[in-house]
């Protein structure tokens, strides 16, 4: 499967380069995540779109699913007559229908156009559970967040994604991608420096220290691709990451950027 960044920024702006808060697109129809790097998706892009998985309910993860069910809602119901079927966590959910999908803020999707033939549709993931889409495999992984939160694995026969989502110190994540088969990609959170560790802790982020903590004795093959890095200070994080982490290889992730698993 291929899978495109759309946007992996920790915040919106990027000094004008046009970068966009977390969603990635896997091939053409299964979206993970849907913050503000949805926006570069044309019309038809967005409609080919069946499934999102969310992480968590924070903005900068979902900005774009209401606007989006909205937009694509009628050519999907001429197309396929099939409701847009969002993935997360039950707990995800329920903050979604009680504080955006609530008629005050968004109309409720789930109801209409009508409550047999909705706009969208809301499925219950636990972590540890999978769900198989035409022979890829999405696993919800273990995220300690603020609010309710997970990752997300993504694996093809042969190999492997791990996705992080939003989270700090968080050993059981990395217990779980070890036995993913064939990992090639571990796109994980940094959203502060060392020297706001405090922040990081209050927040539930991590910062460089508190991945080398996670990381000490633990066996990685695979290359660590950084996101959510908040401008500007993008540089400073990978130097700290470097040099708390000199046997492993690491970069930033980059908007736009394809990856294969
Ligand atoms: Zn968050
Ligand atoms: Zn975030």
């Amino acid at each position: 499967m291929k899978i495109r960044v759309l946007g992996c920024n920790g915040a919106i702006g990027n000094s004008g380069k046009g970068g966009g808060t977390t969603a990635l697109l896997v091939d053409h129809d299964v979206l993970i995540d849907a913050g503000t790097g949805v926006a570069v998706l044309g019309d038809d892009e967005l409609a080919r779109i069946d499934h999102v998985f969310l992480t968590h309910s924070h903005l900068d993860h979902m900005a774009y699913l209401p606007l989006m069910i909205d937009a694509v809602g009628e050519v999907r119901n001429e197309a396929h007559n099939e409701p847009l079927i969002v993935h997360a966590s039950r707990a995800t959910l329920d903050i979604l229908h009680a504080h955006v999908f609530n008629n005050l803020i968004w109309p409720d999707f789930t109801r209409i156009p009508s409550a047999d033939a909705p706009g969208v549709r809301f499925e219950a993931l636990e972590v540890g559970e999978r769900v198989v889409l035409n022979g890829r495999s999405i696993v919800a992984l273990p995220a300690c967040h603020s609010v309710p939160a997970m990752g997300y694995a993504l694996c093809s026969d042969t190999a492997s994604l791990a996705f992080s989502g939003d989270t700090t110190t968080n050993p059981a994540f990395w217990s779980a991608i070890a036995t993913l088969p064939g990992l090639r990609h571990v796109i994980v959170e940094t959203a502060f420096r060392d020297e706001q560790i405090a922040l990081a802790h209050a927040a539930h982020h991590y910062c460089p220290r508190l991945i080398a903590e996670d990381l000490r004795g633990v066996e990685m093959q695979a290359e660590l691709l950084i996101s959510h890095l908040k401008p500007p200070h993008g540089a400073q994080i990978l130097e700290e990451l470097r040099a708390a982490l000199p046997d492993i290889a690491l970069r930033a992730l980059i908007d736009g950027e394809a990856l294969d698993v």
